[in-house]
Formats: C-alpha cells, sequence, structure tokens
C-alpha cells in the first residue's frame, strides 16, 4: 500500500486512476482545480477508505507528503485549450515544475501524462518514440503541444539534473465513460449527438484518422509503466493501433445507436493533425502491454455510458 497523489484525478482519466489504484490497496490523493473535471466523476470514492479529494490548482505549488505522483493535470480537449492557451501551458510548465519539486522533496516516483500531440502533424506514420515531431509553435494548439513537450524536457532535466525517478507516457486518444457530455473530443461530441439526435459535426472532409483506445486498456499501461525499475523512464506509446477516418468512426457511431442524425461537414480547424497511430511496439517490449478492448467493444460501453448521462442532463 502507498500513498499516491493523482493530478488531474477528478478528470475522465484520473478517475479511473483512482479508482484503479484504490482497487489495488493504496491510499490515494486526487488533487483537481476542476477545471474540465468534476467532483462528480470521483462521487463514488468518496466514501472509500484511504481516498481524498483535495481542490487545488497545480500551478500553486502544493505541500503534500506521498510516493508517487501520476502527472495528469491539464485542459486535454482541443475545445478546451484552444480558448484558453494561457491557462493550459501555465498548468503544463508550471504543474510540471511543481509536481517534479514534489517529487524531489518526497523522494517520490513521478510519471507524466504526455500525449501523442507531441508528434504534431506527424510526417512519420505510425509514430514511435524516436520521431521528434511536427509542431507549429505559434499555432492553436501549440499551448498544449509545446506546453507537454516543454514538460517533457523538464522532467528530463529533473532527472538528469536532480536525480528525480521519473517515467514518461505518451497518450494517444482516449475515450470511455465519464468524458464530459460537452468535453468536445470526438467520440464523447458523435455520441451525445447520434443520442440526441442532433447533426454529427465533422471538421474537414472525414478522411483525418486517428486510433482510439478505450480508457481500461490506457490505466493498465499507465499503471505497467510505474512498475517499471528506475532506470527505465521511456517516453513509452500508450494507444490502440486500430486507425479509423473520422467518417467511418461517425458512420459506426449513428450504426450502433440506430440513430436518424445526419452528418454535417464543417471547415477543419487550422494544423489539425492528418493522421496518427501508435507505434506500441515499445510498450509491448518493455510492459508486456497491449490493448485488449477493440472499438466495437470499447463503444458499446460508452455508448451506454452516455445513454445513462444524457437522462441526468
Ligand atoms: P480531462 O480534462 O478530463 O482531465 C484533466 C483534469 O485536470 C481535469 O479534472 C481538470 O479539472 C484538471 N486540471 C486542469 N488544470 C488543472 C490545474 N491547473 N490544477 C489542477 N487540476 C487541473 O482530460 P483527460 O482526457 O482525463 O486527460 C488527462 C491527462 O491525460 C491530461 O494531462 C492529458 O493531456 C493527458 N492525455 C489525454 C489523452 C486523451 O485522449 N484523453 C490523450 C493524451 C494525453
Ligand atoms: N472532430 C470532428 N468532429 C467533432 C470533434 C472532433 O470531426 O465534433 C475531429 C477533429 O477535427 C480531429 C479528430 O476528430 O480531426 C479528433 O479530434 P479530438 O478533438 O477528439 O482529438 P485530437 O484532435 O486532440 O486528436
Amino acid at each position: 500500500m502507498k500513498r499516491i497523489l493523482v493530478t488531474g484525478g477528478a478528470g475522465f482519466i484520473g478517475s479511473h486512476l483512482c479508482e484503479r489504484l484504490l482497487d489495488y490497496g493504496n491510499e490515494v490523493i486526487c488533487l483537481d482545480n476542476f477545471f474540465t473535471g468534476s467532483k462528480i466523476n470521483v462521487s463514488h470514492l468518496s466514501e472509500r477508505q484511504g481516498f481524498t479529494l483535495m481542490e487545488c490548482d497545480i500551478t500553486e505549488r502544493p505541500d503534500i507528503e506521498c510516493e508517487e505522483i501520476y502527472n495528469l493535470a491539464c485542459p486535454a480537449s482541443p475545445l478546451h485549450y484552444r480558448n484558453n492557451g494561457i491557462i493550459t501551458i501555465k498548468t503544463a510548465v508550471i504543474g510540471a515544475i511543481n509536481t517534479l519539486e514534489l517529487a524531489k522533496t518526497n523522494n517520490a516516483r513521478i510519471l507524466q501524462a504526455s500525449t501523442s500531440e507531441i508528434y504534431g502533424d506527424p510526417q512519420v506514420h505510425p509514430q514511435n518514440e524516436s520521431y521528434w515531431g511536427n509542431v507549429n509553435t505559434l499555432g492553436p494548439r501549440s499551448c498544449y503541444d509545446e506546453g507537454k513537450r516543454c514538460a517533457e524536457t523538464l522532467f528530463m532535466n529533473y532527472h538528469t539534473e536532480e536525480k528525480v525517478r521519473i517515467k514518461i507516457i505518451r497518450i494517444f486518444n482516449t475515450y470511455g465513460p465519464r468524458m464530459s457530455t460537452n468535453d468536445g473530443r470526438v467520440v464523447s461530441n458523435f455520441i451525445v449527438q447520434a443520442l440526441r439526435g442532433d447533426n454529427i459535426t465533422i471538421f474537414g472532409d472525414g478522411n483525418i484518422t486517428r486510433s482510439f483506445q478505450y480508457v481500461d486498456d490506457l490505466i493498465d499501461g499507465i499503471i505497467r509503466m510505474m512498475q517499471t525499475p528506475d532506470d527505465f523512464i521511456g517516453p513509452v506509446n500508450i494507444g490502440n493501433p486500430e486507425e479509423i477516418k473520422i467518417i467511418d468512426l461517425a458512420k459506426k457511431i449513428i450504426e450502433m445507436t440506430g440513430s436518424s442524425s445526419r452528418i454535417v461537414y464543417l471547415p477543419i480547424f487550422e494544423d489539425d493533425p492528418r493522421r496518427r497511430q501508435p507505434d506500441i511496439t515499445l510498450a509491448e517490449k518493455v510492459l508486456g502491454w497491449s490493448p485488449v478492448i477493440n472499438l466495437n467493444d470499447g463503444l458499446i460501453k460508452t455508448i451506454d455510458y452516455f445513454k445513462k448521462a444524457l437522462t441526468f442532463d
């Protein structure tokens, strides 16, 4: 049993991580400022032994005793970070410094939730960890992409200069229950639109691709990464290589929900990456990890969740 800090713990991924860590018998401190997350995501954990919810902004240095830190605090949906650039880059960069300082003080292991966005609009396909990426420093996604790239750099510098025990994972598009209904990312948007009978909004011509992993697979990969020996720091891609065009995702969700929604095509957003697919050779080799939940099965679970969530909206 360890005392573990999860920043961004009341968010979509964070809430699943807190739950799994509690299930494994740990004490969990869930730190969040509820910028995009919500107390409701962790309300079912509030009565569980060992769970503490702490309202705190990670850009203000917290003082917490812990043995492990998972740093997830950061707006993650383009809808949110496009409109909140300064908040996003401050959270990514100052949040990384504050959590790394905390790790140093506590001699704690610390894992950074980095992202496939550090590859930008990739010129290499699929993306493996040795690719340096193709990111516009000035574009509408740069607050997030460059914030996360800088956070990786900070992690590496704290490791080499301060001997902090770090781990870096690069998470590819993840979906599942507890995404908020107004999250803005494509899987939740399409499901909510389909269930409400609203138009399905495709930005661009629908030929852009992504590779979607179900949240339970990701949590498994994150925890395996934290358990690797100190001399393995990553970065490691965690994602599902099952690549799909956005138009095919829309059709699949319409069919699975039995929806009468129409597909509408809207202008593409600047710098939207054209293709994305993880090369997970390293995760398979070092973590013994690969995803086990395919897109159809994951979508069934996620659609079920949103059917219930929308009745309370
Ligand atoms: P989310 O928006 O649901 O969760 C982010 C959480 O961080 C929210 O609870 C939010 O309130 C909190 N937060 C934001 N700023 C904060 C601050 N300054 N101080 C404290 N808390 C703050 O998004 P998510 O999808 O759960 O993403 C979690 C992490 O995983 C993020 O770091 C994101 O960059 C990373 N990630 C997610 C994906 C994905 O597909 N979901 C892909 C790559 C990386
Ligand atoms: N997208 C879309 N309609 C939506 C939301 C997103 O067509 O309602 C597209 C978006 O332009 C991008 C892809 O789906 O090409 C994935 O978008 P998302 O915001 O989920 O993730 P990210 O761009 O961060 O990978």
